[in-house]
């Protein structure tokens, strides 16, 4: 899915909730934005590029902070903007964590699609990755390479019946997998919770917002199960949607996950931009690339600097 047109939507849209670890009500506005203005939180006067560069909290969730204002959890928001083409958008908010609502994307991508898609007048610009790239370690890490569209595989591995040891590829372009990632909930395992109420974190968390699994006895605690087959394997590739967005543009490439988490994607976006591992071009300039050549070229034409 390559779109031309930068993308905003076409009226303010409302959204109501509450934070999944403040536990706090809170409202937000998503407002038009224009060309080349990027996705700005706005709260309490202070503007807060989503930008990996004011990323500074990563447990459990990505938080953003700039000049002391923070705004937490905006991963599922911020994939649901990548999803949905959306490049420019500015999101009044007045508490400090982004609502949880379903702990997916589905509803975020519902008040995108009610508020409508507007087309702007310049072209999208596509981060295209033109080297491999890699961050973390041994037994986490996560690698990129150039592709002819975005790919992103993620690699799960617990020890444990539920989720397992299981990879999970996603390709923008495949509908059914496309729905199934945007729904795919939070997930936290039964024996975190103490953990997580010890920490101050997940005071909002209910089964109406999260899969909660019982490792112990291999069982899903909320009734209705999981939406699907690997549902939590497909909330990471969501997180990790979300988390490469901090890069500022969609993505041409491959990218796979070894286990990774919030602090570990955006390692990987630093990582990108410290290596100069992608390089910015017009959505024109990748269609004739990716058709004039398709293959073997098509990589070397991209990491020509
Ligand atoms: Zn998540």
């Amino acid at each position: 899915m390559i779109c031309l047109y930068q993308r905003t939507i076409k009226r303010p849209v409302e959204i109501k909730g509450i934070g999944l670890h403040t536990g706090l009500p809170v409202k937000m506005r998503l407002l038009p934005a224009g060309e080349h203005e990027g996705i700005n939180f706005l709260r309490n006067g202070e503007i807060i590029p989503a930008k990996v560069e004011y990323a500074n909290g990563f447990e459990f969730s990505t938080t953003l902070e700039k000049n002391g204002i923070k705004v937490r959890t905006v991963e599922h928001l911020l994939a649901s903007l990548y999803l949905t083409g959306i490049d420019n958008l500015y999101i009044e908010i007045d508490n400090e964590e982004v609502p949880i609502l379903d702990g997916s994307a589905k509803p975020f991508v519902d008040a995108i699609k009610f508020a409508g898609i507007q087309a702007l007048n310049e072209e999208k610009l596509y981060a295209v990755i033109n080297k491999r790239v890699r961050a973390g370690s041994l037994d986490k890490y996560i690698e990129g390479r150039p592709a002819y569209s975005f790919l992103i595989t993620y690699h799960a591995s617990y020890d444990n019946d539920v989720i397992g040891n299981k990879a999970f590829t996603f390709e923008i372009d495949n509908r059914e997998d496309y729905l199934k990632v945007l729904s795919a909930r939070t997930y936290c395992f039964l024996e975190e919770v103490e953990y997580l109420k010890q920490n101050g974190l997940a005071k909002g968390g209910s089964l109406e917002n999260a899969v909660v699994i019982d490792g112990k006895n291999g069982c899903v605690v909320n009734p209705e199960g999981f939406r699907f087959k690997d549902e939590p394997i497909k909330h990471k590739a969501l997180d990790l949607i979300g988390d490469i967005y901090l890069l500022g543009n969609p993505v041409i490439g491959e990218i796979y996950s070894y286990k990774g988490g919030h602090k570990l994607n955006a390692d990987f976006v630093k990582a990108l931009k410290e290596q100069n591992a992608y390089e910015l071009r017009y959505a024109s300039e990748v269609l004739s690339l990716i058709n004039e050549n398709q293959c073997l070229d098509f990589l070397s034409k991209v990491s020509i600097r």
